[in-house]
C-alpha cells in the first residue's frame, strides 16, 4: 500500500522521458510505474499529462538568515524555492549574521532556521583568509562545499589571494571537500573600476566593462590551475559565459573534478537589459551579450554544468536605487548587486531552454537535479525519479503560459529583474519527502517541514 500515486504524467528520468506514473511510501519514491499501473494506494493523483520532474537543487542562495532578514530570510526565501521548484536549497555561508566559518556557527545558523523552512536545504561553509582551521569541523558538521571569493565582496567577508586558495585547497583536499569560487580576479576588477571612475565614467556601461570576460577567465584558469597542483575538488559559481564554459568543459575532459554551475539569468537575459532598465539586473560577474547567452546553453546541453542556480541575492527597493546600510548611492558602482531569482528559474529555463531551444526534458533535469546531487554529495537522496530517492518532485504543465507579476512573488522584497517576463510551462505541484509543498504558485502546508541535509559521507548518513 502506497501513500501517493501520482498517475498520467511523463516521467523525466535519467534515461529519457517516458509516460507513466510514480508511487510514493514514507516520503520516498516507492516505484516508477508504467502507463496505466494503478497499484493500492491511500491516495491518487492525476498530472494531466505533465511532465514530473525530481526536485531541482538550488546550488547557490543567499537566504541571508540569520542576519540580514529584512533582505530575505528561510520563512520566504524557501516559501519561494517551492512555488519555484526547488526541493533543495544550498544556502550561501556570507549574507549571514555572523557568516558561518566555525562549526559551532553552523549549528547557531541550524538552530535560528530550524522550523521555518518549506523545502530542505544545506549549508555551504565558509572559506575566508582566516578560518582555514575551521573547514574539517565544518566538513563533519555536514557543510556541503566551501564558498570563497577571488573578486571583490561585501565587507562582511574577505576575499583570498591565489595563495591563500591554493593553501586552503591543500587543506579541504585532505579531507575529500569541494572549494568553490566566485571567479573574478580582483586586481583587474578594482583597477579597471578605479580607471572608471577617474575618467568620470560612472553608468551602467562602465560597470560592464570593468567586470569583462577577462577577469572571469582569469581567476577560473587559477582555480583550475590549483586544482590541479592539489587535487582538491572544485566548483565554480555562477558562470557568465561561455568563454569560461568551454575552460571549465576542457579542465573536465581531462579528468580535474571540476564543477560549475551557471544560473537562470545569464540563460535568459542580457546586458542589454541592464542597459535599458539598470539597477534590478546588476549582478556579477554581470550579464553578458545575447551571443553569449545563446553560447551558454550549449554547455547546459552537454552536461558540462551541475547546476542552473538561482545566486539568488536578495536586497530592499532603496538598496538598488536610493541608499544601502545608510549610504546614499552615488553611481552604478554603489547599487546592490544581486538578481533575486529563486521562485522564477525553473519556469524561466524551462520555458527558454526546453520549449524554445528544444534543450530535452533530461538534459534539464541532469543540469539541475542529478548533477547537483552528485557534485554536493546528495546523490542517493536528491537528484532522480529512482526508487529508495526522496520524494521530490516537480510536476510541469508545459502548456500553461505565464507572466512574473511581483505581487505573486513570495520574497521579503518582491523585486526582481525577472518581472515581466513571459513564457510557457509553469510548476503547478511540487513535493518534497512526499508531501504537497506548493501548488498553483502558493506554498502549500506549515513551514518547518523542509529539513537539514548534510553532506553524504563514508560511515556517515
Ligand atoms: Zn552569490
Amino acid at each position: 500500500m502506497y501513500d501517493l500515486v501520482i498517475e498520467n504524467v511523463k516521467l523525466v528520468t535519467p534515461q529519457g522521458v517516458c509516460a507513466g506514473g510514480i508511487a510514493l511510501r514514507e516520503g520516498k519514491i516507492g516505484a516508477l510505474l508504467e502507463e496505466g499501473e494503478r497499484p493500492a494506494a491511500a491516495r491518487y493523483r492525476d498530472g494531466e499529462g505533465g511532465f514530473l520532474f525530481p526536485g531541482a537543487i538550488d546550488t547557490h542562495a543567499h537566504l541571508n538568515d540569520p542576519g540580514y532578514t529584512w533582505r530575505e530570510d528561510y520563512s520566504h526565501g524557501t516559501a519561494a524555492a517551492a512555488v519555484g521548484g526547488f526541493t533543495t536549497v544550498i544556502d550561501m555561508p556570507l549574507q549571514n549574521e555572523p557568516a558561518l566559518t566555525t562549526p559551532e556557527l553552523f549549528d547557531k545558523k541550524q538552530e535560528a532556521v530550524a522550523g521555518r523552512a518549506r523545502v530542505d536545504y544545506c549549508f555551504w561553509g565558509g572559506l575566508v583568509p582566516d578560518n582555514f582551521g575551521q573547514l574539517e569541523g565544518l566538513d563533519e558538521k555536514g557543510c556541503v562545499a566551501f564558498k570563497s571569493f577571488l573578486g571583490p565582496v561585501s565587507p562582511d567577508y574577505a576575499p583570498l589571494s591565489y595563495g591563500q586558495a591554493y593553501e586552503a585547497m591543500e587543506s579541504i583536499e585532505k579531507f575529500g571537500g569541494r572549494a568553490g569560487f566566485h571567479c573574478e580576479d580582483i586586481s583587474t576588477i578594482q583597477w579597471l573600476e578605479k580607471r572608471m571612475k577617474e575618467q568620470g565614467r560612472l553608468d551602467w556601461q562602465a560597470f560592464l566593462d570593468s567586470r569583462p570576460v577577462a577577469a572571469e577567465k582569469i581567476a577560473t584558469l587559477a582555480v583550475i590551475e590549483i586544482a590541479r597542483a592539489t587535487g582538491c575538488k572544485a566548483h565554480i559559481c555562477h558562470v557568465s559565459c561561455p568563454e569560461v564554459a568551454e575552460v571549465i568543459r576542457q579542465a573536465q575532459r581531462e579528468g580535474l573534478d571540476i564543477t560549475a554551475e551557471t544560473c537562470a539569468h545569464y540563460l535568459c537575459m542580457t546586458q542589454e537589459d541592464l542597459l535599458q532598465k539598470g539597477p534590478l539586473f546588476k549582478c556579477a560577474p554581470p550579464l553578458r551579450s545575447a551571443a553569449q547567452r545563446d553560447g551558454l546553453w550549449e554547455y547546459v546541453a552537454d552536461g558540462t554544468f551541475s547546476g542552473i542556480a538561482s545566486d539568488h541575492s536578495p536586497c530592499t527597493w532603496k538598496e538598488k536605487h536610493t541608499q544601502i546600510l545608510g549610504r546614499r548611492i552615488e553611481n552604478v558602482f554603489d547599487v546592490w548587486g544581486g538578481i533575486s531569482g529563486i521562485q522564477s528559474v525553473f519556469q524561466a529555463v524551462f520555458s527558454e531552454g526546453c520549449l524554445k531551444r528544444g534543450l530535452p526534458p533530461e538534459k534539464l533535469a541532469l543540469a539541475m537535479c542529478e548533477k547537483p546531487a552528485r557534485a554536493f554529495g546528495l546523490w542517493g537522496r536528491k537528484g532522480a525519479l529512482l526508487p529508495g530517492f526522496d520524494g521530490d518532485l516537480v510536476l510541469v504543465d508545459p502548456n500553461q503560459e505565464w507572466e512574473i507579476r511581483e505581487e505573486d512573488l513570495c520574497y521579503q522584497n518582491p523585486i526582481s529583474a525577472f518581472v515581466g517576463m513571459r513564457g510557457r510551462g509553469l510548476p503547478v505541484a511540487v513535493w518534497v519527502r512526499g508531501e504537497l509543498a506548493a501548488e498553483n504558485g502558493r506554498p502549500v502546508g506549515p513551514e518547518g517541514r523542509g529539513r537539514l541535509v548534510r553532506k553524504e559521507k563514508e560511515g556517515r548518513k
